[in-house]
């Protein structure tokens, strides 16, 4: 039954193939010849199947698992260097006909207040986060079709790209929406949108169907399948995730990874980006009702695994984590975080008294964007503001195959480098400011191409001047 090729979503998510994954992954867990095979394969950072990672995830012997984590470093700082790009959800709407039972947002939710930003709304949350800094941002809005249709969701989307306030822009817009028709994701494409992001929240379907009892989202071939028709539809970027907690982290993790593989085999590229959100506190909802809820130490493994099994993939983690707990994945394979953000529907032009909170969840990083930021930078890392490749038609398959081979170094940190310089000019604190210019000048010698290395020297001169979005 298994086939990653096929369109049918209960055949390239095979639940037996995922047993017989995870029972494979039982019987090799201290298999040190076959995990030293697979280390060795995964040491060519080309990627594994889901069977090898989860073996690898499985294993119980500890030098190998320090030689995981190790060679997970290696590959973050092989593909992505030491940027971290930065991005901030903006929450449209709360409305939701679905009755998801881990989100305070489902249907049944009688007293958080509902809200639905209006374009002016809109209009006041983007210049709040343009004067944050940001530069990217992630739309997030319930399924509803009378309170958010996709006319609501485009027009949105017009009103953000189309504000420029001071030096600000919006200059990528990714969406998070719910599953939907290829005739809707091929407008949501023509609205320029940069990836395309749905959770399967968890491969199991019985599960799935239990935690989803009502509305579009229980139809689990429907949701599973909807990054394919968004591909048909001529998105060419597609974000993944789970949210770990619901079902057994094995499972899902096989899933995810199949997941990956399919659309590698139909498409001939694999996801964009994964995302990896734990259930949290939030309204009425407590993460202690799920099972399934994994330690730091274990969900640090899984970000180690993934970032050895689909090295070219992005990792996003968001504010639901805490401090502690993203330094640490940060190393291991996280290459995207959210800053500053605010998880409630408006609350970024005027915060939301805590008595009408309409969150999603519970922000366990409430550091500003500016904190974050000089955090990164004393951390050794460069934050980056940029959204280049989207805007300059890198997408899809061009995007994998100059990331296959290595090209993208060329211009990331460059681009790293000119909009960290961005946003110092226009709105860092005196402090971050200082650690950044000497982050740049320190990173600079580090362009491969003595050329580009050139470019950029006089572009972050002409910036400090007063000229913007520079990009290669
Ligand atoms: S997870 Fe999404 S679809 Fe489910 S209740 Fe929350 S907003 Fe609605
Ligand atoms: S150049 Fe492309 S891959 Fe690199 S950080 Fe910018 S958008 Fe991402």
């Amino acid at each position: 039954m298994y086939d990653p090729k096929s369109k049918k979503a209960e055949e390239f998510i095979d639940h037996q193939e995922i047993l017989d994954t995870l029972a494979y992954a039982d019987a090799h867990k201290d298999d040190a010849a076959l995990i030293d095979e697979i280390i060795a394969k995964a040491r060519l950072k080309k990627g594994l199947s889901h069977r090898e990672a989860s073996v690898l995830l499985a294993c119980t012997l500890e030098d190998r698992n320090h030689a995981v984590y190790e060679l997970a470093r290696e590959i973050k700082r092989d593909f992505y260097g030491d940027r971290i790009v930065m991005f901030a959800p903006l929450y449209l709407s709360n409305y939701c006909v679905n009755g998801c039972l881990y989100c305070p947002y489902h249907a049944k939710n009688r007293h958080i207040p509902r809200k639905k930003l209006t374009q002016e709304e809109i209009r006041a949350e983007v210049i709040a986060l343009q004067d944050m800094g940001h530069k990217r941002l992630a739309l997030e809005a319930g399924e509803d079709s009378v309170n958010n249709p996709l006319e609501y969701i485009l027009e949105s989307i017009h009103t953000i790209y189309s504000i420029q306030h001071k030096n600000g822009a919006i200059r990528r817009v990714n969406v998070n929406i719910a599953a939907t028709t290829v005739e809707n994701y091929r407008k949501l494409k023509e609205a320029g949108i940069g990836t395309y992001i749905l959770f399967q929240e968890t491969y199991h379907k019985e599960s799935y169907e239990r935690l989803h009892p009502t509305g579009p989202k229980s139809n689990y071939a429907y949701h599973t399948e909807a990054h394919d028709r968004a591909m048909e539809g001529g998105i060419d970027d597609v974000g993944l995730g789970v949210l770990f907690g619901l079902e057994l982290y094995r499972y899902e993790f096989a899933g995810l990874l199949m997941h990956a593989e399919h659309l590698e085999a139909v498409f001939g590229v694999g996801p964009h980006t994964i995302s990896v959100p734990r259930v949290c506190p939030a309204d009425d909802i407590d993460p202690g009702a799920f099972d399934n809820g994994i330690s730091d130490e274990i969900f640090e493994k899984i970000v180690a695994c993934i970032r050895v099994a689909v090295p070219y993939t992005g990792m996003i983690i968001s504010t639901r984590e805490s401090q502690k707990v993203r330094e640490r994945v940060l190393e291991l394979g996280i290459s995207q975080i959210s800053g500053g953000s605010r998880t409630s529907v408006g609350g970024y032009a005027e915060e939301e008294p805590e008595e009408e909170s309409s969150a999603q969840f519970d922000v366990a990083d409430h550091r500003t964007l500016d904190q974050v930021v000089k955090w990164l930078m004393e951390l050794g890392y460069v934050p980056s503001f940029c959204t280049a490749c989207y805007r300059e038609g890198r997408t899809g398959d061009r995007f994998m195959s100059l990331c296959k081979a290595g090209q993208i170094h060329n211009c990331c940190l460059p681009n790293a480098l000119m909009t960290l310089k961005e946003y110092l000019e226009d709105y860092a604190s005196p402090e971050t400011k200082a650690v950044g210019e000497a982050v740049i000048e320190q990173q600079l010698p580090n362009i491969p191409n003595e050329k580009a290395r050139a470019v950029v020297a006089k572009h972050l001169q002409e910036i400090a001047q007063g000229q913007r979005d520079f990009r290669f």
